[in-house]
């Protein structure tokens, strides 16, 4: 597959209140964001021309933008709007979706005062994060890298800064031949993978890492209850690394990821199974549901 460059393509990008041809959605070199990581940012999915979940992104997006001492100048009703025109406007009805926002070039210091917030939503087609069939289950590495403390770092928030240490992880883990890496926290103690929430079946039941340190991610919290939904007993607890070989299968739960399942991390494998099978289902009929149909099916 050839990867067209994201400057090299055509179409419609919402810069600050307004579409612009995507070739032009262009910043200041000596922009804030782009030195100190002032930024935010989201990923949506839309299936069948609706963005699954999109005022829980977007009340996110404002969420992060506030815990990073900003806030964002337009209103959560504007954004949806924004983000349902930028689809039409690139005529997409599956697709993904991205806001970010992010501090200006008025000023350049760690101080950002003066600077002025932007926002910036765009859409492309992207079929699958990772290769291959979700149920085949991919590989993972553990990462070198682990999640910082609450107290270090603004862990809730979406933050552009925050991936840092993800890019990192990744880039290795696929320079070796995995998907991604699996990332422990300051602790020691399972996190997540480099953008996706991370999920354990032990004993038939569905175990996840309590995400003190990282985000909580909408799809983490919907597969959460379409689990619970299913009479499954679902358990966000601690969880260490010598417990992962306990698993009997693992999946990844993330918008763009969607439910992935995991075949392999370090010297422990997993066979994709029915439990897997059974929420990566319910999931991808959820996504394809009106707004009222996922709100009641969630509730
Ligand atoms: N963790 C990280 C680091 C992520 O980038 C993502 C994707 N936003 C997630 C978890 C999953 O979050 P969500 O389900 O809200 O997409």
């Amino acid at each position: 597959m050839t990867l067209v460059p994201f400057d090299d393509r055509d179409g419609w990008i919402w810069l600050d209140g307004a579409l612009v041809p995507w070739r032009d959605a262009k910043l200041h070199v000596l922009s804030h964001g782009l030195h100190y990581a002032s930024g935010v940012f989201e990923g949506e999915r839309a299936y069948a021309g609706t963005i699954f979940r999109l005022r829980d992104h977007t009340d996110r997006l404002h969420h992060s933008a506030r815990v990073m001492g900003f806030d964002i100048p337009w209103s959560a009703e504007e954004i949806d709007a924004a983000c349902a025109a930028v689809l039409t406007a690139n005529g997409l009805s599956d697709g993904y979706v991205r806001p970010i926002a992010w501090r200006g070039s008025e000023a350049l210091a760690v101080s950002a005062a003066g600077t002025s917030v932007h926002l910036a939503i765009a859409a492309w087609a992207w079929p699958s994060y990772f290769a291959g069939n979700r149920m085949e289950g991919i590989r993972l590495t553990m990462a070198e890298w682990r999640r910082p403390p609450p107290d270090t770092a603004p862990t809730a928030a979406k933050a552009t800064g925050l991936y840092m240490i993800g890019t990192m992880s990744k880039m290795k883990a696929e320079a070796a031949g995995y998907a991604d890496a699996l990332m422990l926290d300051w602790r020691g103690r399972v996190s997540e993978a480099t953008g996706a929430n991370v999920f354990f079946v032990i004993d038939g039941e569905l175990h996840t890492p309590d995400p003190d340190c990282f985000l909580d991610g909408i799809t983490r919290r919907t597969v959460i209850r379409l689990a619970q939904k299913q009479q499954m007993k679902v358990i966000a607890r601690p969880i260490e690394p010598e417990e992962i070989g306990r698993a009997s299968e693992v999946f990844l739960a993330g918008t763009a990821a969607e439910v992935t399942a995991v075949r392999e991390i370090g010297e422990h494998r997993f066979t994709p199974g029915r439990v897997t099978e059974s929420l990566m289902q319910s999931y991808d009929a959820l996504v394809r549901q009106g707004d009222a149909e996922v709100r009641q099916a969630l509730s």
